[in-house]
């Protein structure tokens, strides 16, 4: 590639909010206990900008963002920033004229307080970061507040860079939004009219704070939408565009294609857009070109991963950029999306195995390879050789790695055939099997796994990993702890019991961290929601068990009682799904060799004598792709894998499965096709619409739908549960139905389990005696 351009800028849509120490946790939680007060919480919130600021200049980074900071989600601020604040959150804190008083009511709306329930939450498209959901209804009615984009604006504007502010785009804003009046015919949508002036008189006030470019983030394109949507995205950035006092205006998508959205911003009068080449999304470059390009315009080139760990083939991103020369006005190098949703740096992982700390980039790590593209493409080739070298030589000793390819999995997973993913006999004669078997009385009750997890748990493990507690001792005090949640399920009365988890730091991370081909790292912090943070293991080569996982816990489990206790393990579409996957396979192929691991698990939790095995599935809603065109292939993996894991019990060997976080409606026909016997799903938010769903679509093994919404440590009623419980049954064979929570009680305290658990235990009662 000779061709040159002089004005190829690297940048980024956004970086992690946290500290390298995670700052911004300890003094948001701080603050929320009253150790610290409003202004010493804003000041290490400036400090962690300015720090982002200079690691990013002295980077090398041209255009630097602004605004991508978040005391809890962009999102919200969005909702903050237009004014879209629920009535009980401004009644919650009445005095917003203090800096303590605007926080309080922001972190109402996030957290909630006494009286006033917080925002619902919910998943960023199909990341593991959560939103809040704004609430906007037919009342609504927005006022600007720009203060923080236009005050996170100057404050780089005093340190001498002049950043490109980065908004929630109008169109994905309200399409993220839902009505709580539920409102026949309304959509926030409709409100779209009233809330363009507001984007216009913020982009007015930019512009005379000095912005040249703004960024506007418009994710909800890369989902289906309807001609009538894109006709609203076509007005608005056609009225946005015709103010003449603004900074030219970029709009960016992530995380799939435009698709149809592609020819319609393409030719619209924005000056930039900043599109995703990874992935999916790679598919946007035959749609631009399709689309005749964008001459004149800024293409802001997403061509590094946002979203994984994986150092770049920079060769080939290189070549990716040259074709993309030929397709724009001027082409700037940039990751897929904000970097929010990587570790912060590879270099913080001292522990790590120096070939394969070569094969990572984290985010500190992708502004380096998003430099050197941008040098490459305004310099040549030439001019990188040196990084290109290494970078080649990195990745094929990657290619080349017995961790990566292990041929002994390998050759275990290609003897799989279609036998293996199907159960020995239909689940009519399994059912016989079991019945036989487990003897369980109508309406069999039991939990999702985990019990409270106690200061005293936690203790314990850090103790063994400090070295401080030997493994005997560990192994005691994880013995004592299960002892005491099987004699309690005895008291409470449930009929199918179980261990209790408390040896699980992690559902995935525990597993990870007995699988070959799983990583760990130390800091890898990636925000979850507000100042939650999760460790997700890395998958880097192929996977397999060296060992049982969790037969010795269950096994212990079941010698102390007649009843049966269930053996617990975390599906392989949920290893993946809370994982950083590798990228030189298919998915499924990772997930096959998940499957196969968990299957000899299963076998030998069978072996050992355990006659119930529930292999959780809760992400397999959410990593169902954005495109409903790529649906079918991935429910296709993700189905064989469960059966996989599954399907070589005995018939008389009951399988459960358990799924949450999400609304199912997308993924009947996949939960029919899993063959589980039993799954268990949240359903008390949604007063169990889930059961009736599941007859309809056909389901004809057992349910179990949750009666407890074990999100709050509110404690529902025998009457309440009774409630449910005869919805239940009026839409289900009540003979195919097993009472339990909506999932595990990890994060509750024991008080409110014992009291829920024993209404549960009775209002099972009162429907046995009373149908
Ligand atoms: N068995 C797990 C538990 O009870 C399931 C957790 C989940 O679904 N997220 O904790
Ligand atoms: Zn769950």
């Amino acid at each position: 590639m000779t061709q040159t351009t002089a004005t190829s800028r690297a940048t980024v849509h956004g970086y992690p909010r946290q500290g390298a120490h995670r700052q911004l946790k300890k003094a948001t939680e701080s603050y929320w206990a009253g150790r610290i007060d409003a202004h010493t919480l804003l000041g290490t919130a400036r400090e962690l900008r300015l720090h982002n600021l200079t690691q990013l200049r002295d980077a090398g980074i041209d255009e630097i963002p602004s605004n991508d900071f978040s005391f809890y989600d962009h999102v919200l601020d969005t909702a903050w920033m237009l004014g879209a604040i629920p009535e009980r959150h401004l009644a919650a804190v009445p005095d917003t004229t203090s800096t303590a008083g605007r926080l309080d009511r922001y972190f109402a709306m996030a957290r909630g307080t006494a009286d006033a329930h917080p925002l619902e939450m919910t998943k960023w498209f199909d990341t593991n970061y959560h939103y809040l959901v704004p609430e906007i209804g037919p009342g609504t009615r927005f006022t600007l507040d720009p203060g923080k984009p236009l005050g996170e604006f100057a404050e780089a504007l005093e340190q001498g860079v002049q950043t490109r502010p980065v908004l929630l785009g109008p169109v994905t804003f309200l399409l993220l939004a839902k009505d709580p009046t539920g409102t026949e015919g309304f959509r926030p949508l409709d409100l779209l009219d009233q809330v363009i002036p507001l984007y216009a008189d913020l982009l007015r006030r930019l512009h005379e704070a000095g912005a040249q470019w703004v960024q506007l983030d418009e994710p909800a394109l890369v989902t289906d939408q309807p001609a009538e949507v894109l006709a609203k995205v076509a007005d608005t950035y056609a009225t946005l565009a015709a103010a003449t006092a603004r900074p030219k205006i970029v709009v960016a998508s992530y995380f799939d294609r435009l698709g149809d959205a592609l020819p319609v911003l393409a030719t619209s009068a924005v000056e930039g857009l900043a599109l995703d080449f990874t992935n999916a999304a790679a598919a946007n470059l035959g749609g631009l070109a399709a689309a005749g390009g964008m001459p004149g315009k800024r293409l802001i080139a997403g061509v590094v991963n946002g979203r994984n760990i994986w150092a770049a083939d920079l060769s080939a991103a290189l070549s990716t950029l040259g074709t993309l020369l030929g397709l724009a006005g001027s082409v700037d190098v940039s990751a897929s999306c904000s970097l929010l949703h990587v570790p912060l740096d590879v270099t913080l992982e001292t522990g790590l195995d120096p070939e394969i700390a070569g094969w990572l980039s984290f985010a500190r790590q992708k502004l380096d390879e998003i430099v050197t593209l941008r040098r490459g493409l305004t310099e040549g080739r030439t001019a990188i050789s040196d990084i290109l070298h290494t970078n080649q030589s990195r990745l094929a000793s990657r290619a080349a790695s017995p961790i990566v390819r292990v041929p002994a999995v390998r050759d275990r997973v290609a003897a799989v055939t279609d036998a293996d993913l199907h159960r020995i006999s239909p689940y009519a004669t399994r059912r016989q099997a079991q019945q036989g078997r487990l003897r369980l009385p109508e309406l069999p009750t039991t939990t999702i796994g985990s019990f409270p997890q106690t200061q005293e748990l936690r203790t314990a493990r850090a103790a063994l990993r400090a070295g401080t507690l030997d493994h005997a001792a560990y192994r005691d005090a994880m013995r004592a702890e299960i002892r005491a949640v099987i004699a309690e399920q005895e008291r409470i009365g449930l009929d199918v019991l179980v261990h209790g988890e408390p040896e699980r730091n992690d559902m995935v991370q525990y597993f990870g961290e007995q699988l070959t081909g799983f990583l760990a790292t130390r800091h890898g912090w990636v925000q979850s929601y507000g100042t939650r943070y999760v460790r997700p293991p890395l998958i880097v080569g192929d996977v397999s068990r060296p060992a049982p996982m969790t037969v010795e816990w269950a096994a212990y489990a079941q010698s102390l009682t007649e009843r049966p206790v269930k053996g617990m393990l975390t599906g392989p579409v949920t290893m993946l799904a809370w994982s950083f996957v590798r990228d030189d396979q298919p998915e499924g192929d990772t997930a096959r060799q998940v499957a196969v691991a968990l299957r000899d698990e299963v076998l030998d939790l069978e072996r050992a004598g355990i006659s119930i095995i529930q292999v959780d599935e809760p992400a397999l809603r959410e990593t169902l792709p954005l495109r409903t065109a790529d649906r079918a292939a991935y429910l296709d993996w993700a189905v064989a894998a469960f059966q996989l894991s599954t399907a070589g019990v005995r018939d008389d060997t009951q399988i459960h499965t358990h799924m949450c976080y999400a609304e199912f409606g997308d993924v009947l026909a996949a939960i029919i096709d899993m063959d589980a016997d039993v799954i268990s799903l949240e359903a008390a938010r949604s007063a169990m619409a889930i059961v009736a769903d599941l007859a309809r679509a056909g389901y004809a093994n057992e349910a179990g739908p949750g009666v407890w919404d074990i999100h709050s440590p509110r404690v529902p009623s025998v009457e309440e549960i009774v409630g449910h419980l005869r919805t239940a049954v009026g839409a289900f064979p009540p003979g195919r139905l097993w009472v339990n929570p909506d999932c595990g009680l990890k994060t509750r305290g024991y008080p409110e389990v014992r009291a829920t658990l024993a209404n549960l235990v009775e209002a099972t009662g009162h429907l046995r005696a009373r149908p």
